[in-house]
């Protein structure tokens, strides 16, 4: 299997860039954001239990969501591989992964790191919100969410970079431009 984390600050371009790799390279894409928004408006227990806490751009505990994808995992074990957008958020996380992984005899091939400007991302936010009505994308939430990000989630990088699979990717350019640039690291592990 071919299996990659996606990771960056709220903006910085994961669920756009991981719709690209799903096509090209037969992927499944789990984006812990979209199972948590689709089991909101289910109006699930679950939904109901992470509501406020993802309206206010806090995380949810560490233990509701590695459950979550432990579940998605085994779902998906047959799959080519599968793009992980939004999962692992901290290091409790990053390390059941490889727990979860492991069980199934993978492991994470890469970690493709998106960057982009901190005022750059402020204002993708703010169109995104505009655009999708999205609770969270409103100013004072997304500045709590990229502080949040720097704080309990950036560090998760070096988790990658001493396995050495990590790559930095700058998104500070067009979706067209990041996906060649994600498209080169990837066909370099993906041989
Ligand atoms: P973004 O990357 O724009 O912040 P996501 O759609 O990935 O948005 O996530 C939205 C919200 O869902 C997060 O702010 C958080 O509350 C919750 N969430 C998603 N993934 C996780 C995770 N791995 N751990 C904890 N909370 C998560």
């Amino acid at each position: 299997m071919l299996n990659i984390v996606i990771f960056g600050a709220p903006g910085a371009g994961k669920g756009t860039q991981s719709e690209l790799i799903e096509k090209r390279y037969g992927l499944v894409h789990l984006s812990t954001g979209d199972i948590l928004r689709a089991e909101i408006k289910n109006g699930s227990a679950l939904g109901k239990q992470v509501e406020a806490v993802i309206a206010d751009g806090h995380l949810v505990s560490d233990e509701l969501i590695i459950a979550l994808l432990e579940q998605e995992i085994a779902r998906h074990k047959d799959a080519k591989g599968v793009i992980f957008d939004g999962f692992p958020r901290t290091q409790v996380q990053a390390e059941a992964l490889d727990t979860m992984l492991a069980k199934h005899n993978e492991k994470v091939n890469i970690m493709l790191a998106l960057s982009v400007e901190h005022n750059e991302l402020v204002k993708r936010l703010l169109n995104r919100g505009a655009q999708s009505g999205r609770a969270d994308d409103n100013i004072d939430t997304i500045r709590k969410r990229i502080d949040i990000y720097n704080e309990q989630t950036a560090p998760v990088m070096e988790y990658y970079k001493t396995k050495g699979i990590f790559a930095a990717i700058s998104n500070d350019t067009t979706v067209d431009e990041c996906f060649q640039r994600v498209c080169n690291a990837i066909d370099k592990v993906n041989k």
